[in-house]
């Protein structure tokens, strides 16, 4: 904060120059596999440290004489435990803010693919130019809320790249969901997208959107991930993620980064 007053003090401009920095250290960022440290202890079959995982977002197969870990970051609530109790530092905190993707499964590393989560999928074919309408539903807890609203701010202006919240679907090209797919807000969420004009994508933003987070795949009250009951466009992992890796995900759908 007061590194921040002391720049708009001093120069008058608050927005970030760059964009997409790294984490600050003090940040628990996510997690990340350090494939170097497993394949010394490749044969690891202590699977007493992933059992700690709340969400269930670390698991070890068990190969014919290795042992393959993997590490699901669709699940992921960020807790950061894991960095911390996993042994020889297998897993590690990635503080990367261009954390976004367009595929499930790209959300999911492993020790077989460790380069996986720098991967990032390529975005789509330009279907937008440079102007487009976001419209947020909101099924979750309201802190992924308050980061796209960060996303907006002054600090890092997503509208610099003509990105602008809107109150009606029937202005919106990308639908960003928060939260899991409450049964209460199934209907809602599908309206809004039924209501929006073609072209349309959808981003998941946050954990719960992905995959239920902590609320589970399935449960009485909901189905878990909003790809259950639409097409998702781009993930944004984290609980909740940082504003920059908001910017990261509509960029990419944009097909602009
Ligand atoms: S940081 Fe994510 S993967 Fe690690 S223990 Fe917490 S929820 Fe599980
Ligand atoms: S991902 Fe985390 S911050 Fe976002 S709605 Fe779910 S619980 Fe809240």
């Amino acid at each position: 904060m007061l590194k921040s007053l002391a720049r708009i003090i001093k120069t008058g401009i608050i927005t970030e120059k760059s964009i997409f920095p790294d984490l600050n250290p003090e940040n628990r960022g996510l997690p990340s596999i350090n494939k170097k440290a497993w394949d010394e202890i490749g044969k690891e079959r202590d699977k007493s440290w992933v059992e700690l995982c709340p969400t269930g977002a670390i698991d070890i197969l068990q190969r014919d004489t290795t042992a393959e870990l993997t590490l699901d970051l669709g699940r992921c609530i960020a807790c950061g435990l894991c960095p911390d109790i996993s042994p020889d530092g297998v897993i590690e905190k990635n503080l990367s803010s261009q954390t976004s993707v367009n595929r499930r499964q790209d959300l999911v590393l492993s020790t077989r693919e460790s380069e996986k989560q720098k991967n990032y999928s390529k975005p789509p074919e330009n279907i937008f130019k440079r102007s487009i309408a976001v419209r947020v539903v909101s099924t979750g807890c309201s802190a992924c809320d308050l980061e796209i609203n960060a996303a907006f701010n002054p600090i890092f202006d997503l509208e610099r790249f003509g990105v602008q919240l809107v109150a009606s679907p029937r202005l919106a090209d990308i639908l960003m969901v928060t939260g899991p797919v409450a049964d209460g807000m199934k209907k809602a969420v599908l309206r809004t997208f039924e209501a929006m004009p073609e072209p349309r994508k959808v981003i998941a933003v946050g954990t719960c959107a992905i995959s239920g987070g902590i609320h589970g795949q399935n449960n009485y009250a909901s189905t878990g991930g909003i790809d259950s009951i639409l097409p998702v466009d781009a993930y944004v992992p984290g609980c909740p993620p940082h504003p920059w890796s908001i910017i990261h995900s509509v960029l990419n759908v944009m097909n602009n980064r």
